[in-house]
């Protein structure tokens, strides 16, 4: 089958949609990590930043690999122990924050501190995910870790977007 960029990006929207995320999930953790730095910060610019980030095939990428790897984990499909590492969310198993590098790159070094500060402190659909891997069957170790890498670089594409 021919994969066009069109292609990815639909498919990985669907993707977080069905996985019980929304783009103003996303939107909203971008603004929370620039408003101290930009007064004039508006939703809308994050909105924007976030729809550059969701539009790279890197990004597609590691969306797809590591939102297939949790469902697979959900469904108990995979081989032990993998499948075990991956639906406890093993705090040493680190594949997952390991994937979403690429994404956290895309504009530079402002977007992995931004990745590690999220990754520590949970905003907003980060923690309620987190919360909904370990008190119900859902399995959301990669998404945790996609949602705060997009975020981290779209915070960094407006950063940059910004300076003089
Ligand atoms: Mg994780």
């Amino acid at each position: 089958m021919i994969v066009t960029k069109e292609y990815m990006k639909t498919r990985c929207l669907a993707l977080l949609k069905e996985r019980g995320v929304e783009i103003a999930d996303i939107t909203q953790i971008v603004y929370d990590l620039q408003k101290k730095y930009i007064p004039t910060l508006s939703m809308d610019i994050c909105e924007e930043a976030v729809d550059r980030v969701l539009s790279k095939r890197e990004v597609h990428n590691a969306i797809l690999t590591g939102v297939e790897l949790d469902m697979l984990a959900e469904q108990g499909k995979l081989s032990e122990p993998l499948q075990s590492l991956i639906d406890e969310d093993n705090p040493l198993f680190g594949i997952d924050e390991i994937l979403v590098l690429s994404i956290c790159n895309l504009y530079g070094s402002i977007g992995l501190t931004n990745f590690g500060y999220v990754d520590k402190t949970k905003p907003g659909i980060i923690g309620r995910l987190d919360t909904l891997g370990k008190t119900t069957g859902h399995c959301h170790t990669f998404m945790d870790d996609i949602i705060g890498a997009v975020a981290a670089a779209a915070a960094s594409s407006v950063a940059h977007n910004n300076a003089l």
